[in-house]
Formats: structure tokens, C-alpha cells, sequence
């Protein structure tokens, strides 16, 4: 998979691996679903790939086994499956595992994606590490919320930011693919600026027809009397899918009043929309960095609707 944008961030890595400049430890920023973990897994390739130029080759075993998770020197950490989607302590102990094993001189990489879920435990321990003399080992933390993270891990990291991937290069990305026309619109408006909600739903085409059913609940709970919709409140906070919903329905909400001034048949005025908009962006960087009580929080949103 080719990154989509972010070419002046890429540069950066890439200079500063050509020029000899790498650092023992980054954290890549920025919105979710933006192409941040791609960016991270391209450059561990681009260090690593034996054929290496501007870009890793993609084809030697080095490249290939970094993509599919295979290789000794390599290794991506994600949040577990449970509600809370935590990285444990575990987690880091295994990564220390990883990158100790001293082979032959090559650099060891490793990836943290949402950084944000570790625990303070976790937090501690990843502190203690990048505090020990280093070596050729590289630890990549990626995070849309890296506030979240201790001061003094982020202030020995190498900050590199990312944003929104422009139009042009997503319907680019779009172009390439056969959707129907109204497929394509709902990936306008969900994937705008990001990449990787794009190629999540190419991959996935039934996701597209779920999203369709998010939408339509937003409106029709637009519709519905309050018990209804706190009963909405009430399935939604079980449901995995809680964090996609919200996302979703906030895209819509953009969009919305980014056309209200064409649309006078609008369900919401413009302060009413904007009032919505701000109140689903707290409620998601709540449900994704506190214990927030969720229930209560979609219930304050459902009566605002
Ligand atoms: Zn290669």
C-alpha cells in the first residue's frame, strides 16, 4: 500500500535517514485514520529494505515481512480487543524483549499505534526504556491525541506532525477504484482528509451499506421522542461499533454546515449544527482518553439533537 500525502513528512524521514540523522524515538501526531501508522510502517521498510532509495522497494524479503508482521527486527504493537482497548504493560515488556536481542548490527524498529491507550503502568515502563542508552533501536509512537502521553516521554521523541491528506489526492485514490456514484459520495464526505477510512471501506464494501444505516438512525432519532433515543443511548454505549457511529454521524454534521447556507431545508440551524459539532467532538476524545461515563454522555447529546 503507497502512502497517500503527506510528502513533506516523508521527505523529513527520509532525509534523516539518508543523512545519517535517525533518532531513537518518534511520535507521529495528528487526526485519526490520516495514514500516521502507514507513514511509520513504510519508513521501518525504508530503513530495513535491503534495495533501498527514496523509497523501500516493496519487493525484497525484508520489505515483505515487515508488511505482513513477519520480521525478527520488527514489530507493531496495537491496542487489545477488550471495551477499553488498552496497551498493557505486557505489551512494552515484550517490545524491551524485542529490541534487546542484539543480531547483526541492523536497526530494530518499533511501532506503538495510539499511543494514547497505554496505561500509566505501560507509560512507565516505555519512560524507563527510552531513559537506557539506545543503540540502533527505533521506537515509533503514533497518536491523534498525544497530550495524553507523559511530558517526559514526548519530550525525548522526535515530534513529527501530520494533517488531513488534501482532496486531490484522495480522488485520486477514489478514481482508481469502480464504487457507485453514491458510494463514492459517502466516501467523500466520511473519508474526507483521511486515507485510511478510505481504503477500510474498499476493502470492506458492506461497511459502506453499514454507514448508510449510521445516518439514518441520526435522523431518524432526529425524529424520535426522548425515551427512544436514550434507549438508542443505552445500545450504543455496548456496542463496538460506539467510536465508528459517532464518527460518522460528526462527518455528516460537517458537511451539513458546510452546505447549510444552500440548503434551507436543513434539520438543524447553523448554531444548533455547531452546538452538535463540538458537543460529538468532546464526547469522542472523552470516550477515547477517560473512563467518562458514556451512557450519560450520549444521553446529553441525544437531548441536544
Ligand atoms: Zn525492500
Amino acid at each position: 500500500m503507497r502512502i497517500v500525502g503527506h510528502k513533506k513528512q516523508w521527505n523529513f524521514l527520509r532525509e534523516s535517514f539518508q543523512k545519517g540523522r535517525l533518532t531513537h524515538a518518534y511520535l507521529f501526531t495528528g487526526p485519526e485514520s490520516i495514514g500516521k501508522k502507514r507513514v511509520a510502517i513504510e519508513f521501518a521498510k525504508l530503513i530495513l529494505c535491503e534495495n533501498s532509495g527514496d523509497q523501500p522497494c516493496n519487493e525484497c524479503q525484508e520489505c515483505y515481512q515487515i508488511e505482513n508482521l513477519l520480521h525478527p527486527d520488527f514489530l507493531l504493537i496495537e491496542p487489545d480487543h477488550s471495551v477499553s482497548r488498552k496497551i498493557s504493560i505486557e505489551e512494552i515488556r515484550l517490545l524491551k524483549e524485542k529490541l534487546s536481542v542484539t543480531s547483526s548490527g541492523k536497526y530494530k524498529i518499533a511501532v506503538v499505534d495510539n499511543a494514547h491507550r497505554l496505561t500509566q503502568e505501560a507509560q512507565s515502563a516505555l519512560l524507563k526504556l527510552l531513559e537506557e542508552p539506545q543503540g540502533r533501536k527505533i521506537i515509533i509512537l503514533v497518536s491523534e491525541f498525544p497530550e495524553v502521553i507523559l511530558s517526559t516521554i514526548r519530550s525525548r521523541t522526535q515530534l513529527v506532525h501530520f494533517h488531513l491528506v488534501g482532496e486531490e489526492e484522495i480522488e485520486s485514490v477514489l478514481k482508481s477504484v469502480s464504487l457507485t456514484k453514491k458510494e463514492k459520495e459517502i466516501l467523500m464526505l466520511i473519508g474526507k482528509g483521511r486515507p485510511g477510512v478510505i481504503y477500510q471501506y474498499l476493502n470492506n464494501k458492506d461497511l459502506l451499506k453499514e454507514n448508510e444505516k449510521f445516518l439514518e438512525d441520526l435522523l431518524e432519532l432526529k425524529k424520535s421522542p426522548l425515551f427512544k433515543r436514550f434507549q438508542y443511548a443505552k445500545t450504543l454505549k455496548d456496542s463496538e461499533k460506539k467510536e465508528k457511529v459517532l464518527s460518522v454521524w460528526l462527518a455528516f454534521l460537517r458537511k451539513t454546515l458546510l452546505e447549510g447556507s444552500l440548503n434551507s431545508n436543513s434539520l438543524w440551524n447553523t448554531q444548533h449544527l455547531i452546538k452538535l459539532i463540538k458537543l460529538l467532538e468532546n464526547i469522542i476524545h472523552l470516550f477515547s482518553t477517560t473512563n467518562i461515563n458514556q451512557r450519560l454522555a450520549l444521553e446529553i447529546f441525544f437531548l441536544e439533537l
